[in-house]
């Protein structure tokens, strides 16, 4: 066995079925990519909008491409064509971007919307992205993008030994998730490679893993 292919079968023994694994390839060489495909992933997330872009554009067509990275609006026409998710929606601007590419007529993976998460700023350090857990509780209450359809929420813990930190940041985005889950808002997506055990047990429904799958960066 390859260690791509080891490292994503001790994953998946220890992953429920109904947690979705969206395997993380960014900065990692296609070749890497067909390697997880042909163990049964399909499920793949990039950070960067061109290497987003080429990827899709030449790997299988049944791969779900998702987008996890910083989304400037000047790459969000790049990148629509082929998201079927953008985990990654830090900002009220980008909505709103996103709104006004589609009325546009840009091509969209998925027709005719858009899927998104709300990425959410749960970690006690400074440096992370997303909306407080109170933005995103106003706006997922009145959701006004009738082609956005908001699937759920993302979030990062603090890079931190501290498991009980991890856990109490984790638990604060369930609870976001809980008061709104039902219809198609479904996904609460949150672990890495360093945590994606604690996210298991705080309710994830999708880990985001790359290095435990592909290696280090
Ligand atoms: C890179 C990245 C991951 C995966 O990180 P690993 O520690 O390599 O598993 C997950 N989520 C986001 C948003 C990332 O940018």
């Amino acid at each position: 066995m390859s260690n791509i292919e080891s490292n994503i079968a001790s994953i998946r023994r220890e992953l429920p079925e109904e947690v979705t694994l969206a395997c993380v390839s960014k900065f990692k060489p296609s070749e890497d990519i067909l390697e997880a495909y042909r163990c049964g992933e399909r499920v793949f997330a990039e950070s960067r909008p061109q290497e987003f872009c080429q990827k899709a554009a030449e790997l299988p067509k049944d791969i779900c491409w998702q987008f996890i990275g910083h989304l400037q609006t000047n790459k969000l026409k790049m990148v629509l064509p082929y998201a079927s998710l953008i985990q990654s929606v830090d900002t009220l601007h980008l909505i709103e971007a996103i709104d006004a590419a589609i009325s546009v007529g840009t091509p969209l993976c998925l027709g005719d919307h858009v899927d998104i998460l709300l990425e959410c700023h749960i970690a006690h350090d400074a440096t992370k992205q997303g909306f407080s857990i109170d933005e995103a509780d106003d706006l997922i209450s009145d959701w006004p993008f009738r082609n956005i359809r908001l699937r759920g929420l993302m979030g990062m813990a603090s890079y931190t030994e501290d498991t009980a930190l991890i856990e109490q940041e984790f638990l604060s985005l369930k609870a976001l998730f809980d008061k709104h889950k039902g219809g198609s808002f479904d996904t609460l997506s949150m672990g890495m490679s360093g945590d994606w055990a604690i996210a298991k047990r705080c309710g994830a429904t999708m880990v985001r893993i790359g290095s435990s799958i592909f290696g280090a960066r």
